[in-house]
């Protein structure tokens, strides 16, 4: 163990600055015809992909990062460039965490590379869990996953719905209910190969920001995915469905949802896109406010802009902080008592919305215009307050362990 430090080691400076460099010179530049296009990117994820940048190499290498700081500081940079663009390039990648979470060796072997494909023929997978009546609610989800022993095959039958890539996407991981009198403790994970039959795109999305992400329904109509389709394998499901029922039938304790210490783990890199987002829009914000002269100086010579801006500079630092510690925690493997993850997440979601508001403030009409990005980095910053569990969730969650 060395000494505490919060500075970043060699590595991870040269990481951060060639995603940097490609976030300011591929990914900016491009932000604005994309968010207009509203569409999957695809000519920017091969740039990303023949650099090494949309890889699972790239990924696992962060992920694995002992410090724990390798995936905060990635998505920092990548959405600092465009948060539509780069969640076209890491969704593959919150996909792939849940395989590369509960699936066995062979399975991550077979799916994941299948997830990114190569530079040559880029594919992309997704996570599809929400659905339209199971969204902050994910126990009362309805999708069914029922095993055919005789053919070793299970059958999906469900909509989900708001999948990132959901649809385009060569993979999907789709969470289904195996045993419904479980709640949550009854639900699994599944891999739909590609071109599997009864699969198909419902309703693309039109939203109000990260418009360059694909998000979309996803029908399945009697899926049949062969028996080694299952995350983790049949044998360990059977054994968790036996525990839980065991516990179910002893009564008295609640059943806790599995999937919680997986999010507490994720939520932090939601909380570093964020973090990206208002470092965008406050440095746009800074370099106006520096040259934009109103009453013969710069509109930074009075207080009440210098003060937002203050303001702006310590929430983001501190919502870096909460990210980096719920980061390092989750990779020390440390147990978050006070649901840090969740913490991280809240704290620089609502930054990243109150940052960039302020950032149109301070451009005055050119904020509130497509000719300068801050109205763009606003609309963005609006889905980090809603995905992986809204700001209500994440307080009911923290005030839970609080209450404890
Ligand atoms: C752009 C985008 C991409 C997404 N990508 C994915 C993806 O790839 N895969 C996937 O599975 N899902 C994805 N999601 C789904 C996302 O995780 C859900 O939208 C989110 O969990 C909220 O669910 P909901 O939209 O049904 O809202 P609801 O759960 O209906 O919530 C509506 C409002 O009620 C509040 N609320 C609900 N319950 C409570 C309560 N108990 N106490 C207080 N307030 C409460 C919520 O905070 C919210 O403000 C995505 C969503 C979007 C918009």
């Amino acid at each position: 163990m060395g000494e505490f430090t919060l500075e970043l080691n060699d590595d991870q400076k040269q990481v951060r600055d060639w995603l940097h460099g490609f976030a300011a010179d591929v990914m900016r530049p491009a932000a604005a015809e994309w968010d207009e296009r509203e569409e999957t990117p695809w000519p920017i994820i091969q740039e990303a992909a023949k650099i090494g940048i949309y890889s699972l190499d790239f990924y696992a290498q962060q992920f694995f990062d002992p410090t724990g700081l390798g995936i905060p500081v990635a998505m920092e940079e990548l959405f600092w460039g465009d948060a539509g663009i780069a969640l076209s390039i890491v969704g593959t990648g919150l996909a792939a965490v849940g395989v590369l979470a509960n699936g066995t060796e062979e399975q991550i072997g077979t799916w994941v590379p299948q997830m990114y494909g190569d530079a040559t023929d880029v594919k992309l997978a997704a996570f599809c869990s929400s659905e339209p009546d199971a969204g902050s609610d994910v126990a009362s989800m309805r999708t069914r996953a029922v095993y055919d022993e005789a053919k070793d095959e299970w059958v999906l039958n469900g909509t989900k719905t708001w999948a990132t890539n959901g649809g385009i996407a060569n993979v999907h991981v789709v969470v289904a209910v195996v045993d419904a009198e479980l709640g949550s403790k009854g639900h699994a994970s599944f891999i739909v190969p590609p071109n599997t039959h009864g699969l198909s795109q419902g309703q693309k999305f039109q939203k109000h920001g990260i418009r360059a992400s694909h998000t979309a329904e996803v029908v399945l109509e009697d899926v049949r995915i062969p028996g080694h389709c299952l995350l983790g394998g049949k044998e360990k499901l059977d054994e968790r469905l036996a525990r839980a029922r065991e516990k179910a039938k002893a009564g008295g304790e609640r059943v806790k949802n599995a999937a919680m210490a997986t999010f507490e783990a994720s939520r932090p890199a939601v909380g570093a896109m964020a973090v990206g987002t208002a470092r965008a829009a406050y440095e746009v914000a800074l370099d106006y406010a520096k040259t934009r002269v109103q009453f013969g100086r710069p509109i930074i010579e009075n207080q009440g802009v210098a003060f937002q801006l203050a303001d702006m500079a310590t929430q983001i630092d501190a919502a870096r902080l909460l990210v980096w510690r719920a980061s390092w925690m989750a990779t020390a493997g440390k147990p978050f008592t006070a649901a840090e993850g969740s913490m991280s997440k809240l704290y620089a979601s609502e930054v990243a919305k109150q940052v960039t508001a302020q950032a149109i403030q301070i451009l005055g009409g050119n904020g509130y215009t497509r000719e300068y990005p801050v109205e763009r980095m606003h609309r963005d910053a609006a889905i980090y307050t809603i995905f992986e569990g809204t700001s209500e969730i994440q307080r009911m969650v923290i005030s839970r362990a609080l209450a404890k």
